[in-house]
This record gives C-alpha cells, sequence and structure tokens, in this order.
C-alpha cells in the first residue's frame, strides 16, 4: 500500500468506499439505458437537495431509489409512449397493478363495476379484499350490454378488460367510457391482451390502462411486473399512493422488460400469423366446438375487434365438444409436447392450461358448454405445432 491514495492520507476503508466512482467513462454511449439500481440518491448540496424535493411530487426527479431511479423511469416513459399516457408507474406484478388501481381510486362507500371477463385473481381480489374493506363489487357481463342496468348510485370506477380473460369478448370501450364520465365514474381497462400495441385504452376513452408487463412486454417469461398508465387529470391520487405506500419496482426487471419490448411489434406479428394458422387448423376439427379469438370473423366480437384493435396476439382457447370429460381433457394436454403446461403467457414459447369458465364468469353462464382449453401459440413453426395438437386430439 505505497501508492496515491496512501499520499492522499486515506485508509484502505476509505478508499473501498470511493473507488471507481468518478471519471467513468470515456468516449460513446452504450445503445441501452443504463442499470441504475439505488436506495440512496446524493445531491451537491443542501440547495439542491431542498429544491429537489419541494418539486419531487409533481415533477419526476431522482431523489430516492424507491421512487423510481433513471432505468425505472426509462421503462415508465416507453410503456407511455404506447399506451399514449400522460405517465406510468411500475409495479412488481401485473396483479399488484390492478390492485393498487383499485385503492389508489376507490374508498369505502364506493361502488365498483367490474367486467365479468376480468382476470381471475381481480376478481377474487374484489370480493375477498374490496368487499370487507368497504367497496362493494358488482359485475356486469364482458362485452358490456348490461352496464346501465348494473349501474348503481355509488358507481366511482367501471374496471372493464377488453378483450376478457381467457375467451378473449369485445366490448365496446368508447360507449362505455361515454356512459360512465355521464355518470361520473372513472374508466380503468387491463390491457395486457392488447399492450398498447394491438388496443390502446385511453385513446378509446379509458382514464386508466394497466398491463401485466410480465406478459408480451417482457416476452421472455423470466420476469414479473405490472404497469399503470393514465391520463393527465386522474395522475395525481396514482402518483400519490404510489408514494405513501412505497411502491417500487426493481431496476433489474425494469431492464429485463424494456430489453424485451424493443422486439415486441415483430415479436407480435409472428405470434399472430402463427395463431392465426393454427386457429384455421382448430376451427376444421371435430372435436372443437368454438375457437375463440376476435380476430376470426365468427368470433362475437369480431366487428368490434376490427374497428379497435390493430391485430391479434398469440392467445387462442378452444371449447371442446360439450360431454368431453375432465379425464379426456387431461389425456389431450398431458400429450402435447411442444406446449408447456402453465399460467402466464406472452414469452415466445407455446402454452397450454385448462380454463375453468364457471370458476371465471359469475354474470355468463358457462354450464351448458364444453370444456374450454387455453393456447398460447409461440414463436415455433406453426407446422410442429398443429402436428403435436393433432397428436393431443388423437389422445382424447
Ligand atoms: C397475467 C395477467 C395479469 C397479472 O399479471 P402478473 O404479473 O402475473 O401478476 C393481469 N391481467 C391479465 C389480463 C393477465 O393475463
Amino acid at each position: 500500500m505505497t501508492d496515491e491514495a496512501d499520499r492522499k492520507g486515506r485508509g484502505l476503508q476509505t478508499r473501498l468506499v470511493q473507488a471507481g466512482k468518478d471519471g467513468v467513462s470515456s468516449g460513446g454511449h452504450a445503445v441501452n439505458p443504463p442499470l441504475v439500481r439505488a436506495s440512496t440518491v446524493l445531491f451537491a448540496d443542501t440547495a439542491q437537495q431542498r429544491d429537489m424535493r419541494s418539486r419531487r411530487d409533481s415533477e419526476r426527479l431522482f431523489t430516492y431509489g424507491a421512487r423510481g431511479t433513471p432505468t425505472t423511469f426509462a421503462l415508465e416513459d416507453a410503456v407511455s409512449e404506447l399506451e399514449g399516457a400522460y405517465r406510468t408507474r411500475l409495479f412488481p406484478s401485473g396483479l399488484a397493478a390492478i390492485g393498487f388501481t383499485l385503492l389508489a381510486y376507490l374508498k369505502p362507500g364506493d361502488d365498483l363495476l367490474m367486467s365479468d371477463g376480468v382476470y381471475e385473481p381481480a376478481r377474487a381480489l374484489a370480493r375477498s379484499f374490496l368487499e370487507p374493506y368497504g367497496i362493494r363489487t358488482t359485475f356486469f357481463a364482458a362485452d358490456g350490454s348490461d352496464l346501465e342496468q348494473r349501474w348503481q348510485a355509488g358507481t366511482r370506477m367501471v374496471f372493464a378488460e377488453c378483450p376478457g380473460s381467457l375467451v378473449y369478448e369485445m366490448c365496446d370501450l368508447p360507449e362505455l367510457a361515454r356512459f360512465a364520465h355521464g355518470r361520473g365514474a372513472l374508466v380503468a381497462a387491463d390491457n395486457t391482451w392488447g399492450c398498447g400495441v394491438l388496443y390502446r385504452p385511453l385513446a378509446l376513452g379509458a382514464d386508466i390502462s394497466v398491463t401485466a408487463a410480465t406478459k408480451y412486454l417482457s416476452g421472455h417469461s423470466d420476469v414479473t411486473m405490472g404497469t399503470v398508465s393514465t391520463t393527465k387529470d386522474v395522475w395525481q391520487p396514482l402518483q400519490q399512493r404510489c408514494e405513501a405506500f412505497g411502491m417500487t419496482a426493481s431496476p433489474d426487471d425494469a431492464w429485463l422488460v424494456l430489453r424485451g419490448m424493443r422486439s415486441l411489434a415483430p415479436r407480435l406479428q409472428m405470434h399472430e400469423q402463427h395463431a392465426l394458422q393454427v386457429a384455421q387448423w382448430l376451427a376444421g376439427r371435430a372435436e372443437v366446438r368454438a375457437v375463440f379469438c376476435p380476430a376470426l370473423p365468427a368470433d362475437p366480437g369480431h366487428a368490434l375487434w376490427k374497428r379497435d384493435c390493430t391485430g391479434t396476439n398469440g392467445l387462442l382457447s378452444i371449447e371442446l365438444q360439450p360431454g368431453t370429460g375432465p379425464a379426456a381433457v387431461d389425456r389431450f394436454i398431458d400429450s402435447l409436447s411442444l406446449f408447456g403446461l402453465g399460467a402466464s403467457w406472452g414469452g415466445y414459447e407455446s402454452l397450454v392450461t385448462a380454463a375453468n369458465m364457471q370458476r371465471a364468469r359469475s354474470v355468463t353462464d358457462w354450464s351448458a358448454r364444453g370444456p374450454v382449453v387455453r393456447l398460447h401459440i409461440g414463436l415455433e413453426d406453426p407446422v410442429d405445432l398443429i402436428a403435436d395438437l393433432g397428436r393431443g386430439f388423437a389422445a382424447l
């Protein structure tokens, strides 16, 4: 230890804390935003600290790690760009984003109108948490047809999901928003299916758009993340609640999602192409009673899909013929080798899972329908996927 640092009179432990912190790079800069992890953020002097603290609630400033870092800000901006939003906040999962949206805008005594087509854990959250907290949830048909009938005097929010989970019901979101806004309620939409590319709720009249970035935005089945994007008018309650609760998301995860997002558009195009090819084949199978995908002309939501969506993705569900028993459905699923058996979707790989529609819907009666199986069509060669499904039907 006879080097320069010693001549500055600093001990080894001090040098370990200070080393490598200045003059980090000369030359150009990397393509991607740097990964910035932080809790403490340092200020130049007390004047700057005071100034930043006075502005941090109204402006997005790097003042403390839990409030976001340049990496999470970069992802927020990318999502805002897609969603056409004023700003976006990140959450550790899609479900956390849904839960927080409900908490940020509703209070005890309020009524919530929730689409029958929502992601099932959102339904469970409304029942198990909002209800005892004094926020009453009423479900309306996933196509929005009974919204007026279900309206309550205390309805403060309509929470939609379009297309709906599992069977992709379309609703007329602009019409729904007109109706809700006319009665002083906010409109939030779960946009995980459309992810700001295929569908843009804010442009169609919603105030809040929620996504599970876990799915297509990240695209690689290796991260969970949620996003909430809003218009300028309704931004403040979300921002304030996030700060009050210390709601934060990992910069490492944000960095991964940003990386995945760069290829979002071409991935979606390929998922769509493959899904449509598989759907066409499925529609011709005797074992299949219906193929659910709003891009198919026979789908009940096709006209709205054509009007409001710019494409479809890799999601397809099939209704097997009524009378197909649970053991046969298991044989079908278990004999597939290219379709992984698991929840979630939006990665590059194909997935299969059985859907329990009677549990997933309370307004629409599914009791007389056949079993529903959800497929996520990945980037594999569709010819191979079709051959795999053929083996499944042989086992069924
Ligand atoms: C997966 C999903 C979610 C939840 O996302 P997680 O990150 O898994 O919590 C929310 N909404 C929809 C429509 C989903 O498909």
